[in-house]
């Protein structure tokens, strides 16, 4: 999944703004919950950790190329980074710190397992397989690469935005089929 289709994922799930929001009347916080900014920042690492670096690199060196680089091209620390920003494992360790150590950061922090999820079943073993269960095992799915399928690209994107109006609209729908019934108790 491209990091910019996490970074919305993470945000609609994994802020009190997002969809969980919606279990809580007048959690309407907006672009100030800072949860927002934790969920997209918590999405996006595993990404930016190690492909986001091998990017800046490439265009601060002058040897950027649009479109994916070949395999033999990319140094080793940008596997090694992907490795562990991309287990469960390792997600799952960090998670058992943060709910002892910054309980309030639990939420946000889902959005790291669910970037993992989400990238299991659109990498294949060509490019990027997702090490869900790296140090312990080097198993991986082997999926449809999103690069290669644009309809998997329409399709999670579609998602997204069923989300988002979902999140912006059922607080209205919702609001409106209370009021006759608190009218008819005045
Ligand atoms: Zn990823």
């Amino acid at each position: 999944m491209d990091t910019f289709a996490h970074g919305a994922i993470s945000m609609l799930a994994a802020s009190r703004s997002g969809l969980p929001g919606l279990k809580h009347d007048g959690c309407r916080s907006g672009w100030k919950d800072w949860t927002l900014w934790a969920a997209l920042a918590f999405g996006t690492l595993p990404d930016l950790t190690s492909f986001g670096v091998y990017f800046v690199q490439r265009i601060v060196s002058g040897n950027f190329t649009p479109g994916k680089p070949d395999l033999t091209e990319i140094p080793q620390y940008v596997f090694t980074a992907y490795d562990v920003s991309h287990s469960l494992v390792v997600a799952a360790a960090a998670g058992i710190l943060i709910g002892i150590f910054v309980r309030c950061c639990l939420l946000p922090y889902l959005a790291w397992p669910l970037h993992i999820l989400c990238d299991i079943p659109t990498h294949s073993a060509d490019f990027f397989a997702t090490p869900v269960f790296w140090p312990v095992s080097q198993w991986h799915f082997d999926g449809w690469a999103f690069s290669a399928y644009p309809l998997l690209i329409v399709g999670y994107w579609g998602a997204v935005v069923l989300l988002f109006a979902w999140r912006m609209l059922y607080p209205k729908v919702r609001e409106r089929a209370r009021r006759p019934r608190e009218d008819a108790h005045e």
